[in-house]
């Protein structure tokens, strides 16, 4: 362990608007925070295109770009920002121990969680044949690959539409496997869905599995599973877009803080705090129900706060 790690006060694990948010205001309160970037520098952010409900942009701002000045905004506070992922935690003792990239550990009084959520797939062996070869679970990384070409997206919320709306303006034809009658999205996007040309709603279908020889070249779907008028059909397509929801990147945590049902850190009510004293969370991590850039922000500030209040009380 190198000697500058010894003691680092406030340790924040995620580069998303949680991460960085939390960064800006711990370092302005002296905390000297390091902040461990993760896998995906700039989290989810990074992978949209436009951000334009973000309060102080009213002609809106590209996600990257925005990360980036998040990140210029925390460093230029003096965060200690370092590409790396947390792979190991022990939360049992204070100081805690969080092992990066398997490799090196760094102890820290307080530890600030804001590593996010990650794309859901549907569980399927194809998914894992195809991964780079037709199949992704971000239309604005991958779309540009499928300029016209067929494409499908998988779900029926405000993602899968905002997806299909981005790749039909790439794309020559998108489909829509929503699993029920109806979509969940709001009502604007599924006006937008629906009307679009380029876009076929498929109804009630599941995906039964892929098929391609050098990658994807359609799905196997079912119509009205178990019912019936069951019926399956292939659809011919080039690249298959997950679209389904996110599951929050606690696996670290099993077992040493308290998570709920569906794998999200608890927080005790309007704050940061966990059930474990000195550790806080931030960001989708925590948050099944908003998972907005800006809720995340507001969300790294009360953990910075609450982290800067934990660190006083006990003189750390
Ligand atoms: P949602 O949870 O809202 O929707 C997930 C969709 O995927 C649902 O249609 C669901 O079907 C479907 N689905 C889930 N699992 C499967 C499966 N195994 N097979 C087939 N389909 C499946 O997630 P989103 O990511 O769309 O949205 C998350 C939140 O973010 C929402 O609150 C949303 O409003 C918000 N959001 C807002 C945006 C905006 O305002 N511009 C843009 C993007 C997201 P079913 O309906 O049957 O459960």
């Amino acid at each position: 362990m190198g000697t500058e790690d010894k003691s680092i006060r406030c340790l924040i694990l995620g580069a998303g608007p949680a991460g960085y948010t939390a960064a800006i205001y711990a370092s302005r309160a002296n905390l000297a925070p390091v902040l461990y970037s993760g896998l995906q520098p700039g989290g989810q952010l990074t992978t949209t295109t436009e951000v334009e409900n973000f309060p102080g942009y009213p002609e809106g701002i590209g996600g990257t770009e925005m990360m980036e000045q998040l990140k210029q905004q925390a460093a230029r506070f003096g965060t200690d920002i370092r590409f790396g992922a947390a792979t190991k935690v022990d939360l049992s003792k204070r100081p805690f121990t969080v092992t990066i990239d398997g490799e090196k550990e760094v102890t820290c009084n307080a530890l600030i969680i804001a590593t996010g959520a990650s794309a859901k797939y549907l569980g399927l062996p194809d998914e894992e044949k195809y991964a780079g070869q037709g199949v992704s679970a971000c239309a604005t990384c991958d779309g540009f690959f499928y300029r016209g070409k067929k494409v499908a997206v998988v779900g029926g919320g405000d993602t899968a539409c905002e997806e299909a709306l981005y790749l039909a303006s790439i794309a020559e034809k998108v489909y829509l496997i929503v699993r029920k009658p109806f979509l969940r999205a709001s009502k604007v996007m599924q006006e937008r869905v629906e009307k679009h040309p380029k876009i076929e709603v498929l109804f009630e279908h599941n995906t039964l599995g892929l098929f391609g020889e050098n990658g994807v070249e359609g799905a196997h779907l079912v119509y009205r599973k178990g019912e019936r008028d069951e019926a399956k059909k292939d659809i011919a397509i080039d690249g298959f877009f997950l679209a389904i929801g996110h599951k929050p990147n606690t696996d670290l945590f099993q077992g040493q803080i308290e998570l709920d049902k569906a794998g999200y850190i608890v927080t005790k009510g309007n704050t940061s705090l966990t059930n474990v004293e000195g550790v806080f969370a931030a960001g989708d991590v925590a948050d099944p129900r908003y998972r907005q850039a800006v809720t995340s922000a507001g969300s790294g500030c009360k953990a910075a706060m609450d982290a800067e209040k934990y660190l006083m009380e006990h003189e750390l």
